[in-house]
């Protein structure tokens, strides 16, 4: 662990300062002393990222590598502080120079690579891991443009780029001779030689993946780890310009900017699956950089490549990244010259895969003609695992051909990425445990009854060094009054926190701890928006991806009923409320931008009606990312959690809620089931249908939305609200939803859940009447939030599926 003294520290601060920017500190800008801060602590980082490499190597402990399309990792900076242990220690010492930390940490730019909830699992995985003395390394993609910016500009989603990296990025170090060659397109020449095949990869196109490292730093445990994010740049050095003539040099900018698009943006469409070329060619740029990378390091150290197996891991979050089996294949046959069946053996026990969701929608399936064309050899491949396969089926399912097209890799004239990634690992998790008994009994209950051992559940988790001791401050301050620290290293020690939580002076703490965040997060959106916000109200907290299945359409409907309700008895006797949310739409999902319009157009209305103001307010706030999450989730009172049950396969947010201390309103969906498990039913506000009464729907039909419009008299009002000019003049402005609802016979069960959502919407409004009783809840929630930590999800990966050695040196 580091020590550091304040005097040394703001000696060293100077230093770097004069050295960087050649001037005083007092004289320069907010962002200077930013670079600086930034620029120092990375040098403390690097000497122990030096001695964590070293050390693996003469371990030689099993390396796990986490390959994801997606790291949504938001700012580094006070994570790294924190978990060097000098967070006060710099604090104190920048203010001395008149610095407020928190403002220079408001400077970075968030870290964005991700979509969601996958993204940010992957970076609360790597915190873990760092954390557990795991080695764990990150592969993916340095999209040099993030998630899109989101502005709202008269109501409506309006996409900005994400120029992340224009001011440079203190973190990431460039390591060019860590450089592969990715190959593209061309043939397969295969020869025989000596009675054995041979494959050449001819005539294709090369892409040099340079590699971006950036130190994950463990928890007060002289750890940093690596992710490393590849970048696609074209094999030649700098063209001589000179020697082009003009259609030449055209030419070759054009080629030059083909070869960079590899790795230029981040697909924004989550739980959707593009079939677009592109998508295919980062996903292969990627996997076979990082698998090629895993290998040459393996062997510089000496390994024997019939170990491999024994010496590394390679999960894959999704289907995104299942390439890396048959890349695997290819390496440990064509260059390594392993057998069929020894590289086979060596692959699968390899690599794991978690399943993230059933939307169909979702999954992942190439037009076989595509991917031959771009991948030949990797074609090859995939296809003779597919043969072995089918033989198998065959032999098991004679004569049930729809079954074994079902099954199989390759059918329909499509390359589908499920079911390789089942044939081609050890291990398959869903993550929530729902979640899994539906993979395992609905969606691929083929594959499961086929491979019943591959199967396991691994519910997820979120590290609660981020979203509970940086972006919490207050509350872990008052954790650390009551039950000491040892719930930063052992997370289910918050338990110790149950018993005070029932006493009314800590209830009357938490109370003053939630006002303090809530008036921190109405100072940034007075700041940002010019709104001022009711701290007295409930800050009712909407916050995720805009889709139809996390139901902000239900949200919605409930707002205009208690609009309606307000309108009628403006005395009505209810809390004041203040409905938060957030969350980016994908730029071609129309419904899903609808549905934000309506949201803005609500606020509006509802905002500015005198009758209703003082009790109802609305707000949309823009661009949803981590930072902002961090901002939103210590201030809220009630998180809403609300998707159609079975849809959400676990949901993350939930967690950080929890453990922040809100009250959670939640469908029997994913983790939420599981929360309910932890702190009980009278800890948590849950409705709506089950999973039996949805999947029996979704089986054998029966549902009908426009039987409860016309039944329901509630429902019926609302609905016909959208289309009647009370939030838009232009009456058909949210005729899709309207449309979705009823001419679609409304996919979600949004109209089937509603009055159970009322219910139980007044049933927390009367909860929230008894302050210490409220509190007393709160408390619960957060006293058994340590299990939902991602340490303990990744303690179940290590020693579950990784076969990692667990050394809890520091624990
Ligand atoms: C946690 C998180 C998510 C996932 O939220 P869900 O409600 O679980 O979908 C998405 N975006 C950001 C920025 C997050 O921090």
């Amino acid at each position: 662990m580091l020590t550091l003294e304040k005097e040394t520290f703001k000696k060293a601060y100077e230093n770097k300062y004069k050295n960087l920017h050649g001037q005083e500190i007092n004289e320069g800008s907010n962002s200077q002393k930013y670079e600086a801060l930034g620029s120092l602590i990375k040098d403390y980082v690097i000497r122990i990222w030096m001695n964590t490499n070293k050390n693996y190597n003469i371990t030689g402990e099993k390396q796990v590598y986490y390959f994801s399309m997606e790291f949504l990792l938001g700012r580094l900076l006070g994570d790294v502080l924190l978990n060097l242990g000098i967070m006060d220690v710099c604090r104190d010492a920048l203010a001395d120079f008149n610095i407020d930390l928190r403002e220079l940490e408001e400077l970075e730019q968030d870290q964005g690579l991700g979509n969601g909830g996958l993204g940010r699992l992957a970076a609360c995985f790597l915190d873990s891991m760092a954390s557990l003395n795991i080695a764990g390394n990150g592969c993916g993609i340095r999209y040099k443009y993030g998630f899109f910016e989101q502005k709202i500009i008269d109501g409506k989603q309006v996409e900005v780029s994400d120029n992340w990296l224009k001011e440079g990025n203190v973190w990431e170090r460039k390591k060019i001779n860590k450089a592969e060659i990715v190959k593209f397109g061309g043939e397969v020449k295969v020869q025989e030689l000596n009675g054995n095949l041979t494959f050449t990869h001819v005539n294709y196109e090369p892409i040099l993946a340079v590699p971006y490292d950036t130190p994950i730093v463990g928890y007060e445990n002289d750890v940093a780890n690596t992710l490393r994010l590849w970048s696609a740049e074209t094999v030649y050095n700098d063209f001589d310009y000179s020697s082009f003539n003009r259609g030449e040099l055209l030419k070759a900018i054009e080629y030059k900017n083909s070869v960079e698009s590899i790795s230029q943006i981040l697909y924004p469409e989550d739980s959707f699956y593009e079939g677009k070329i592109l998508r295919l060619k980062q996903q292969y740029f990627f996997v076979s950089a990082g698998i090629q990378s895993i290998i040459r390091h393996f062997k510089k150290y000496g390994g024997n490549i019939k170990l491999l197996d024994e010496k590394i891991a390679v999960h894959i979050n999704d289907t995104h990244p299942t390439l890396a089996i048959p890349e695997l294949m290819r390496i440990l046959m064509d260059d390594e010259e392993l057998s069929w069946e020894e590289a086979w053996r060596i692959t699968t026990n390899s690599i794991s895969y978690t399943n993230h969701t059933i939307l169909a929608e979702a999954l992942e399936k190439w037009p076989i003609e595509m991917f031959t064309k771009l991948l030949p050899r990797i074609y090859m491949i995939v296809k003779e695992i597919n043969r072995v396969y089918c033989e198998k089926l065959n032999a098991k399912y004679e004569g049930q051909s729809d079954k074994i097209n079902r099954m199989a890799i390759l059918a329909d004239g499509q390359v589908k990425m499920a079911n390789l990634a089942v044939v081609g690992s050890h291990s398959v998790n869903g993550v929530a445990k729902l979640h899994t008994e539906i993979l395992k009994k609905e969606e691929m209950k083929d594959l499961y009854y086929l491979y019943p051992n591959k199967f396991n559940n691994k519910t997820n988790g979120i590290t609660h060094r981020r979203w509970l001791l940086k972006s919490n401050q207050e509350l872990a301050s008052l954790l650390m009054e009551t039950i000491g620290d040892s719930f930063i290293k052992h997370p289910t020690d918050l338990i110790y926190f149950e018993k005070y939580a029932k006493e009314k002076g800590v209830q009357e703490e938490l109370n003053r701890v939630k006002i303090k965040n809530k008036q921190r997060l109405a100072k940034r959106v007075f700041n940002k928006t010019g709104i001022v916000m009711n701290i007295d109200s409930i800050f009712d907290v909407h916050v995720k991806r805009i889709h139809a299945y996390k139901r902000q359409t239900l949200n919605c409907l409930r707002i205009m009923h208690l609009y309606n309700q307000l309108k009628a008895n403006p005395s009505l006797d209810i809390n004041p409320r203040t409905f938060i949310f957030a969350g980016k739409a994908a730029p071609g999902y129309y419904l899903a931008k609808n549905v934000i319009e309506l949201i803005n157009c609500i606020a509006d209305t509802v905002n500015n009606d005198p009758r209703v103001n003082q009790k109802l307010n609305v707000i949309f706030l823009e661009n949803y990312k981590v930072s902002l999450a961090e901002d939103i989730i210590p201030a809220t009172d009630l998180s809403e959690q609300i998707s159609t049950t079975t849809k959400e396969a676990s949901g993350t947010s939930n967690m950080k809620f929890m453990m922040n201390g809100a009250v959670t309103i939640a469908t029997l969906d994913g983790a939420n089931i599981e929360i309910k498990d932890e702190v009980g039913e009278e800890n948590i506000v849950i409705f709506g249908m089950t999973a039996i009464e949805v999947l029996n729907y979704l089986q054998n039909g029966g549902y009908s939305s426009i039987g409860i419009y016309n039944e329901n008299k509630r429902v019926n009002r609302v609905v016909g609200d959208l289309i009647n000019g009370t939030y838009h003049k232009d009456k058909d402005r949210f005729k899709s939803i309207y449309d979705n609802l009823i001419t679609y016979n409304d996919e979600f069960f949004v109209l089937k859940d509603f009055d159970a959502y009322l219910a139980a919407q007044d049933k927390v409004d009367m909860l929230y009447r008894d302050m210490h009783n409220w509190q007393k809840i709160c408390g619960i929630n957060v006293a058994h939030s340590g299990i939902f930590s991602s340490d303990r999800t990744i303690q179940q990966y290590a020693t579950g599926i990784w076969g990692s050695e667990l050394i809890y040196k520091n624990l």
